[in-house]
């Protein structure tokens, strides 16, 4: 655990935007449209409080849990080497080398250059979080911007109906007026840009993928094609195992108990070892 990550620009405009927009949320637009001291606007304000407070934990999870480097002395085996090496010459999933760190490093691992170190099954390194995000961070990442997008979304629907409530009449107070336009326009970006990030995460976990592998794969795709071959990503093992491979077999648990069972054969294949 990193302390030090707290210490950068990023992450505290990252606490100061949730603060200030659980501020305006709570104190000004629910106070403003129930009342705080009444059944509804307390019922709001208690279902917002616990949205941020576990968007909070899950942020300083991701910012303080390390992604996952290289074990020390990491050496690939010898056979999955060359069967790798034959069948995807081109493709940089399976670079087994770092120039920058002399090191093997295994299928799926990339150099970050701002933490200057290999990460294992690197998705990006994210500047508000101010660390990498990958093997031992994605899940919270995911649950972040989840959270996030919630949060957001919930404090939309609230401006909204304060605005509604006052059927946008605001009797001659043009700054307070100004204010909420200028509220609402913000969390409306805040929660797009989230929903946004959350798709884009969702369709890359159906395709056990990371960001890095996506554009890789898209230009392998390319090459492929202009020789007449086609490109699959070989850790793609259909949409239902890949979840429980990213996120874990709880996460189906809770939505859909029997998958489970039915999936349960699929999580001793090879690619699992990657993400155990
Ligand atoms: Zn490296
Ligand atoms: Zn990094």
């Amino acid at each position: 655990m990193k302390l030090s990550r707290i210490l950068s620009i990023p992450v505290f405009s990252v606490i100061f935007v949730v603060g200030f927009v659980y501020y305006v949320t709570i104190f000004i637009f629910i106070e403003d449209c129930f009342g705080l001291n009444s059944l509804e606007g307390s019922r709001n304000a208690m279902i917002f409080t616990f949205f941020a407070f576990l968007l909070l934990f899950s942020f300083f999870v991701c910012v303080l849990t390390d992604p996952g480097g290289v074990p020390s002395g990491f050496v690939p085996d010898v056979e999955e080497s060359l069967l790798s090496n034959q069948e995807n010459k081109n493709s940089r999933v399976y670079q087994r080398h770092c120039d920058k760190c002399s090191a093997h490093k295994p299928p799926r691992a990339h150099h970050c250059r701002v933490c200057r170190r290999c990460i294992l099954r690197m998705d990006h390194h994210c500047v508000w979080i101010n660390n990498c995000v990958g093997h031992r961070n994605y899940k919270s990442f995911v649950v972040l911007v989840f959270y996030a997008t919630i949060a957001s979304g919930y404090s939309l629907i609230m401006i909204l109906n304060c605005a509604l409530q006052k059927d946008l009449d605001f009797s001659g107070k043009m700054p307070l007026k100004i204010f909420y336009i200028t509220c609402g326009l913000m969390i409306l970006g805040l929660t797009l840009t989230l929903g946004t990030l959350l798709s884009w995460h969702i369709y890359l976990i159906s395709r056990n993928m990371t960001t890095i592998e996506y554009y890789d794969g898209k230009r392998a795709a390319w090459l492929a094609k202009k020789s007449g071959l086609s490109c699959h990503h070989p850790f793609d093992v259909g949409a239902l195992k890949n979840v429980t491979l990213v996120l874990g077999p709880n996460i189906l648990k809770w939505f859909w108990p029997t998958a489970v069972s039915h999936i349960k054969d699929g999580l001793s294949f090879p690619t699992a070892r990657d993400n155990s």
